[in-house]
């Protein structure tokens, strides 16, 4: 199944184009794994090179710093439009942590054979970790670092070590390879960015539950 964001892109390719160019564009279009992209950040879900990876990952960190330290009142940053929807700067720390977990992650998987990732607790950590009094120019270059840490860490990895695989909970129970970790981590940093500017945008625009809420937590980690 194609998504709304991979529907909307071959309605414009059709508009811009001949029909038979079109018709060639919908029959490529029509193998779903490489168009299937998230309906929200408009983030592809399934692609397979992870070179672009690290350079990507340090250009999202960067628009995070914009949006942390841009000029407006600091209430903004630490604001619930919702009680179970998180903050801009929530969500900022919930990125940072999922950084640094999932590069312990890849190692483990590096080291052990299909290890099953464990939980990391995120909605746990947003209290016990006090993601909602932290500085907001201290966590943009945490972020940064995190982004850093994780993006030289798949930097390094070569095909072999690319394909080993961990059983991962989200979205659902299954068995992942690295490439497709590496990936979906950088679909995480955008995601949220995509949460936090939308909340700035309009703090009053409806916005979902962070995922892991939504589903009732636990060990449904992404
Ligand atoms: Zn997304």
């Amino acid at each position: 199944m194609l998504g709304d964001g991979a529907r909307t892109l071959l309605a414009q390719a059709a508009a811009s184009v001949g029909p038979r160019t079109a018709r060639r564009r919908a029959a490529y279009a029509a193998v779903p794994v490489p168009s299937d992209l998230c309906p929200e950040c408009g983030h592809p879900l399934h692609e397979p090179a992870v070179a672009a990876v690290p350079r990507q990952l340090a250009e999202l960190a960067a628009r995070y710093r914009r949006v942390l330290l841009a000029p407006g009142p600091d209430e903004r940053l630490r604001r619930r439009p919702a009680p179970d929807v998180w903050s801009p700067l929530e969500y900022a720390g919930h990125v940072r942590d999922v950084l640094l977990v999932q590069r312990d992650r890849v190692v483990r998987a590096l080291v052990e054979e299909v290890p099953q990732v464990v939980t990391m607790h995120g909605d746990q950590r947003v209290d016990l970790l006090a993601y909602n009094d932290a500085a907001p120019d201290e966590l943009a270059e945490e972020l940064e670092v995190a982004a850093r840490l994780f993006g030289a860490l798949v930097a390094r990895l070569d095909d072999a070590q690319l394909a080993r695989r961990c059983t991962y909970n989200y979205p659902a129970p299954a068995e992942r390879d690295l490439t497709w970790v590496a990936w979906h981590t950088l679909h995480e940093v955008r995601h949220h960015l995509h949460d936090v500017e939308r909340q700035l945008a309009d703090p009053n625009a409806t916005v979902t539950p962070p995922r892991g809420r939504r589903r009732g937590g636990g060990d449904d980690e992404r």
